[in-house]
C-alpha cells in the first residue's frame, strides 16, 4: 500500500545521514523527498522529509476511515479575517477545527469552538487531516517554509484559499513532500459578500495532486463537501485559468473599489440605485486588508496588464469627452463669427481648454459674472 518510489536525486548524502542521526542512507534515499538537487537542503528540510512514525498500512487505514459521513480534523493556519470566517461554517458542519496564527487569537477561537495553538509544532502534533492555509498572499511562502512538516501525518492534505492560484500551486509543489496531497481553492466571496449565506456563490478548486488511493480521494471530497453543503457553485478550474479570469474580474473590481474609496463618497438624500451599488462596492473592497489587494496585484502575472488597460480606458474616455466639448466650442465660435452676432451668454474662454488631455478649468464669462 505504501509507495516508496525511488528518487533519482534527493540531495541527501550518506554523510548527512551520519551527522544528523538520520536513518541509513539506503533507506532514506527511497523515501519520497522533494527533489532538492539544485540546492543543498538545510538540516530542517531533511528532517521534515522523514516519516518513520507512520505504520506501513497507513494508506489502507485511510481508505477505511474516510467515508461519506467522516468528520475531518482541519487545522487553519492564518486565523485572521478570512480564516475565522471559514472556521464558523466548518465548525457548524461538525468538523474539528484547530488554528494557528502569528497573533494570539485564543479568545476569539474559544468563542468559535476552535482549539488555538500558539505553537506550530503543537498544532502539527495533533495530526490534522487537512492543513488549510488562510495566510495573506504575501506571507504564504514564509509561513509554509516555517511549518514543521515532519510532525504531520505523511498523507496530510494541504489546501489554500489564496485569491491568486498559480503562486500557491507552485509553492506547494516546490516545498511539500511528494506524499502530501494538494488542493488549491478560491472561495469567490468573503466575510461581507458571504455573511448571510454561501448559497450560489462560486467556489473554484483545482485538485493539483491527490494520491490515487481511495482514502485520499475521499478526504479531498469530504473537504469539498463543506462548500457543496452550503450551496456553493462548485467550479473545477486550473490555477492558470483562474488567474486569467480573476485579473479581469476580481482585480478590476478591487481597483475600482479602492479608487472610489479615495473619493470619500458619501450617501446623499437622493441616491440612485447605481450610486448605491458604488457605495456597496467601496464597502466590500475597502474592508479587505491592503495586503490582500497588493497580493492580487503582485502575485497574479495578469494584473499589470489589466491596470494598464484601466489607465488607457480612462484616458480614452477623457479624450472622447473633451473631443465633444471641443466640437461644441468650435461650433459656437465659428457659428457666431459667421452670424456676426456676439452673444454675451455662455461665452467660453479658449485659453482654458483642456491641455495635454487635462481639463484645467473652463470658465463661462457669464457664469463668472453671475458668480455661479
Ligand atoms: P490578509 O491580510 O490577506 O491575511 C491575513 C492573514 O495573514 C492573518 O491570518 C495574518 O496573521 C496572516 N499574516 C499576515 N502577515 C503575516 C506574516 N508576516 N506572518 C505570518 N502570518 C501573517 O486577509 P484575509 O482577508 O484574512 O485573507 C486571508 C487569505 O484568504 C488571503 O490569502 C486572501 O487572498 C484569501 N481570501 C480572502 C477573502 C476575503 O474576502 N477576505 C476571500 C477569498 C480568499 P495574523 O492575523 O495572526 O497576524
Amino acid at each position: 500500500m505504501i509507495s516508496l518510489r525511488p528518487q533519482p536525486h534527493t540531495g541527501v548524502s550518506p554523510d548527512d545521514c551520519r551527522h544528523l542521526s538520520l536513518p541509513p542512507f539506503s533507506r532514506l534515499s527511497r523515501l519520497s523527498l522533494p527533489n532538492l538537487s539544485h540546492n543543498r537542503p538545510s538540516p530542517r528540510l531533511l528532517i521534515r522529509a522523514i516519516d518513520a512514525a507512520q505504520p506501513f498500512d497507513y494508506e489502507s487505514h485511510l481508505s477505511q476511515r474516510f467515508t461519506k459521513s467522516t468528520k475531518l480534523k482541519i487545522a487553519i493556519v492564518g486565523f485572521g479575517n478570512f480564516g475565522q470566517f471559514l472556521a464558523k461554517t466548518i465548525v457548524n458542519q461538525g468538523h474539528t477545527v484547530l488554528a494557528h496564527s502569528r497573533s494570539d487569537y485564543s479568545e476569539i477561537a474559544a468563542q468559535l469552538k476552535v482549539s488555538f495553538f500558539k505553537d506550530a509544532d503543537d498544532l502539527c502534533e495533533q495530526h490534522p487531516d487537512v492543513i488549510l492555509l488562510c495566510t495573506s498572499i504575501i506571507s504564504t511562502e514564509f509561513v509554509l517554509r516555517s511549518l514543521p512538516l515532519q510532525r504531520l501525518k505523511r498523507n496530510t492534505l494541504f489546501v489554500d484559499v489564496l485569491s491568486v492560484k498559480e503562486f500557491p500551486k507552485s509553492l506547494f509543489l516546490q516545498i511539500l513532500p511528494q506524499d502530501f496531497d494538494i488542493l488549491c481553492t478560491h472561495p469567490m466571496f468573503g466575510p461581507e459578500s458571504g455573511k448571510e449565506s454561501w448559497k450560489g456563490l462560486s467556489f473554484v478548486y483545482d485538485k493539483v495532486r491527490i494520491g490515487n488511493v481511495e482514502g485520499r480521494e475521499l478526504r479531498c471530497e469530504r473537504f469539498l463537501d463543506i462548500f457543496k453543503n452550503e450551496g456553493c457553485r462548485m467550479v473545477g478550474m486550473s490555477c492558470t485559468e483562474h488567474d486569467r479570469h480573476a485579473a479581469e474580474s476580481q482585480f478590476i473590481t478591487h481597483t475600482m473599489g479602492r479608487v472610489l474609496e479615495k473619493l470619500n463618497l458619501d450617501s446623499t438624500p437622493i441616491n440612485t440605485k447605481g450610486y448605491e451599488t458604488l457605495l456597496n462596492l467601496v464597502e466590500n473592497t475597502a474592508s479587505d486588508s491592503f495586503d490582500l489587494y497588493y497580493g492580487l496585484f503582485m502575485y497574479n502575472k495578469n494584473a499589470m496588464e489589466q491596470l494598464e488597460r484601466l489607465d488607457l480606458a480612462f484616458e480614452s474616455l477623457k479624450t472622447e469627452l473633451f473631443g465633444h466639448l471641443h466640437d461644441v466650442l468650435r461650433k459656437q465660435l465659428f457659428g457666431k463669427a459667421e452670424e456676426g452676432v456676439e452673444r454675451p451668454v455662455d461665452r467660453i474662454l479658449l485659453p482654458e481648454l483642456p491641455q495635454n488631455g487635462r481639463l484645467l478649468s473652463i470658465h463661462s464669462e457669464n457664469a463668472n459674472k453671475e458668480g455661479s
